[in-house]
């Protein structure tokens, strides 16, 4: 037996094993997890997460119904066109629905740190062509009870996922409200 086979095999025992024991349940539908050490979220989950496909606003990044109702030369949603937003480039990975959502919670209310990396990995792909040319990220701080709320400020962790020097160049002076909830503009 490979050395590689032996350690497939050591470490499905070992998954069916945690689930038989601990029968840890995934962060986003509470199912018990057939694969506990792939992570905290079942595969389900992840394969049911809705990834944005182009066409994309160029500047916010949000999904544009049809290549057919937007200008051409601008490539931006109406809400862009009417209303100019302070940044340059978004990009969005996924819709903030069902399975995302869940697992966003999961990331953000519950401690769920471990979550980082495959949510990055959304993030890369979705960014990639931002990212190719940045000298740094900057990840959005936290307030100080916010974070010690949250065990960790997750924006971080995810700049950490992203290939990039992580420069911490903010500091959040005030407690301003939760992102959910607000609008747009
Ligand atoms: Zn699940
Ligand atoms: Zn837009």
């Amino acid at each position: 037996m490979g050395q590689r086979r032996a350690a497939r095999v050591s470490r499905s025992g070992l998954d069916a094993l945690l689930a038989v024991t601990l029968a840890p349940r995934c962060a986003a539908c509470a199912a018990v997890l057939d694969a506990p050490l792939d992570g905290p979220v079942c595969h389900a989950c992840w394969s049911a997460v809705r990834l944005c496909a182009p066409p994309f606003c160029r500047t916010c990044g949000d999904p544009l119904p049809s290549w057919r109702i937007i200008s051409r030369p601008l490539e931006q949603c109406p809400r862009c066109r009417r209303h100019p937003l302070l940044l340059t480039a978004g990009r969005t990975a996924g819709e903030y629905e069902g399975s995302l959502r869940d697992i966003l919670h999961a990331f953000k209310y519950d401690g769920r740190r471990t979550l980082a990396r495959p949510l990055g990995r959304l993030l890369l792909a979705a960014g990639a062509d931002l990212l190719r040319d940045a000298d740094c990220v900057v990840p959005v701080p936290l307030y100080v009870w916010r974070r010690i709320g949250r065990g960790f400020n997750q924006a971080d962790a995810l700049a950490q996922q992203l290939g990039r020097p992580v420069l911490r160049a903010l500091w959040r002076a005030r407690a301003t409200a939760p992102q959910t909830g607000l609008t747009p503009l």
